[in-house]
């Protein structure tokens, strides 16, 4: 946790899928954490852990069969209760700005990356009148970095780094306190995401806003985060520091640690197994097949929730007595 004024703070975030013949699936249980002004969070883990159902779950854009239990709060808002009108007039674009994944995909084709500035920029901005309408989307456009010439481009004509700094742009318009990244990296090279993290993490030195970064991609959140969370089977495992996390302490929860050993760069020794289908985990923890560490009792007793959630963390050496 932080110690300055959280911007979001979600507490006991739980999502479940009700399935026919009434099977219900965990996507996220009982997550918590706090992003601060001038902070970045990254929630790491692998594909299909809930990193994105968390996400949906804070826009108010979870699919009609999901249920959200628990509270985030943004400000005065507890996202998870706000009804439709709340979320879309008030939250989406103007509380939380969305960074998404492929953000040419969430461009219309035809359209000029002027043309979705300025229709955003009368969506969720103050400003009214043709002249005042476009210098709010040429200012949007200056503090991603996006290139003036570039504005009445369509989405085709972009290279993937303009693309993703014209994405940025359209989430800045609405001068949210949350910026919300999901997988702002896939499908650049490696060049491309260093770039494009140290622009993000840009917008989060001012001390203006805080971001949540969501990727599997720890190079990049080694680069940009202040802290990481550790997503699991629909939990976070582990919440750190990055120093901690990235240094020679390293993860304390078994998973975190067989991520970054996974890495090309450091062990490269990839974690045994796959992980569970979330409709499928077992009684005890859900990483217990795949875990080095595990024994009887991680098979029957699910690890409690909250700071490292598991029976036999690793103790790096300055905490053992
Ligand atoms: S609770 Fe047991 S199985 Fe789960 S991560 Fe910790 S040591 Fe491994």
């Amino acid at each position: 946790m932080t110690d300055r004024t959280p911007v979001l703070s979600v507490r006991g975030l739980s999502v479940r899928f009700l399935m026919p013949a009434g099977r219900r699936i965990a996507a996220v249980t009982d997550a918590h954490f706090d992003v601060a002004a001038g902070e970045c969070l990254a929630l790491i883990g692998e594909s299909g852990c809930g990193k994105s159902v968390l996400a949906s779950a804070l826009l108010g854009l979870l699919p009609a069969n999901a249920q959200g239990a628990g509270e985030a709060r943004l400000g005065d808002l507890d996202l998870l209760s706000a009804d439709e009108r709340t979320l879309a007039r008030t939250v989406r674009g103007r509380l939380i700005g969305l960074i998404p994944q492929s953000p040419a995909a969430h461009l219309t084709p035809v359209r000029t990356i002027r043309s979705h500035l300025e229709e955003t920029v009368r969506a969720v901005s103050g400003a009214r009148g043709r002249a005042a309408v476009r210098a709010a989307a040429e200012r949007a456009a200056e503090r991603a970095a996006f290139p003036a010439d570039h504005l009445d481009h369509h989405p085709h004509q972009l290279s993937g780094g303009l693309a993703q700094r014209a994405a940025t742009a359209l989430a800045l318009v609405g001068e949210a306190p949350l910026l919300l990244a999901d997988e702002p990296t896939t499908g650049l090279d490696r060049d491309l995401v260093d770039h494009t993290v140290d622009e993000l993490r840009r917008h989060v030195d001012d001390g203006q806003r805080a971001l949540l970064m969501i990727t599997h991609d720890l190079a990049a959140a080694e680069r940009i985060a202040d802290r990481v969370a550790v997503m699991y089977a629909g939990r976070i495992v582990e919440l750190a520091d990055a120093e901690t996390f990235f240094g020679v302490a390293g993860p304390r929860h078994p998973y975190g640690r067989g991520l970054l050993q996974a890495l090309p760069d450091r062990a490269f020794t990839p974690i045994p197994g796959m992980p569970p289908a979330l409709g499928a985990l077992p009684d005890g923890c859900a990483f217990a097949p795949r875990c080095a560490r595990a024994t009887d009792a991680c098979a029957t007793l699910p690890p409690s929730t909250g700071g490292i959630s598991c029976h036999h963390p690793h103790v790096p050496e300055d905490l053992r007595a």
